[in-house]
């Protein structure tokens, strides 16, 4: 106890003894600083002061924290351009991409020309199926741990067109998203209910109704497509659905984002609880009336605001 006792007088006495230390340099400068005023007797004198001050002004700076900001020396950070130029296409476009994925990008019309064989490349090979697999398998883990109520209220929302239902085989013969998107031959391919199922995002959607979430479809296809789009998506295998949701006249100049707020927003007035959302593109996702969790599936081809 004695020794205990000894030890807490020892530490109470170094940090008092670290607390004077540490405002000795303060302290010491605002003496200099409360007794200069009088030794002031010539101009001289008074530059010497201002000097004194600077100094004290300048001691102060250090002491406060600085801000968190880190020199480069100029060399470390070439002109953009330059340093753009020698990175390989393949780098370049990969970084394109990621950035269109992660939205980072403007909104943007068509995949830059020099990137075209990557974004063809990458939606014909493994590497789109993985990455499509890898959010359908997070996407279940979620939908199987998510806090779900007795009440029938819980609710997952799915995009068609990149999500559930692939229109690569349209896309194939316009470039991968190098050309610019051509409504009318669109609309001749989505009359022609043949879009393939995105294997994992079927595998998803069976999962989540067996779950016993309300499944919601909300696309930007219009109403007048209603008819093939069902016909579609139980060729492939998707049935069952809660609602359909496609686009009105009213909704015909809204922004996908808007369009899907409201309709998330409809939703919860009629008292679903969103907790899942899945698309392909950050207009399904985002606005209000967001889901507790979002799922954005890989789209390189396309940009829908
Ligand atoms: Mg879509």
């Amino acid at each position: 106890m004695g020794r205990l006792g000894g030890s807490l007088l020892l530490l109470v006495a170094l940090l008092a003894a670290a607390a004077a230390a540490a405002a000795s340099p303060e302290e010491s400068s605002a003496q200099v600083e409360d007794t200069a005023p009088a030794q002031h007797a010539s101009v001289e004198a008074a530059a010497v002061s201002a000097q004194q001050q600077q100094q004290h002004h300048h001691q102060e700076q250090h002491i406060l924290p600085r801000p968190l900001v880190i020199e480069l020396p100029s060399s470390a950070a070439p002109p953009d351009e330059a340093f753009e130029e020698e990175l390989p296409l393949e780098v370049r476009c990969a970084s394109w991409r990621l950035a269109a994925e992660a939205n980072n990008l403007a909104p943007w019309r068509a995949v830059p020309a020099e990137c075209a064989p990557h974004v063809r490349d990458y939606v014909t090979g493994v590497a789109y199926r993985a990455d499509l697999d890898l959010v359908a398998r997070e996407s279940a883990a979620y939908a199987r741990a998510a806090p779900r109520g007795d009440d029938g209220r819980d609710a997952w929302i799915f995009d068609i067109d990149e999500t559930l239902l692939s229109n690569l085989p349209y896309y194939a013969d316009h470039g991968y998203g190098l050309e610019l998107f051509d409504h009318h031959a669109f609309d001749e391919w989505v009359e022609r209910a043949d879009a393939p199922a995105i294997p994992s995002s079927l595998k998803l959607y069976k999962e989540v109704r067996e779950l016993g979430f309300k499944t919601f479809l909300l696309t930007g296809r219009s109403e007048a497509h209603r008819g093939v789009t069902v016909e579609n998506l139980n060729k492939q295998g998707f049935h069952d659905w809660d609602k359909l949701i496609l686009r009105q006249a009213v909704d015909r100049n809204k922004t996908a984002m808007t369009y899907k707020s409201e309709k998330r927003k409809e939703m919860e007035a009629e008292g679903y609880r969103i907790l899942g959302n899945s698309g392909d593109q950050w207009s399904d996702l985002l606005g209000s009336s967001v889901a507790v969790r979002s799922f954005k599936l890989p789209n390189p081809m396309y940009y829908i605001p």
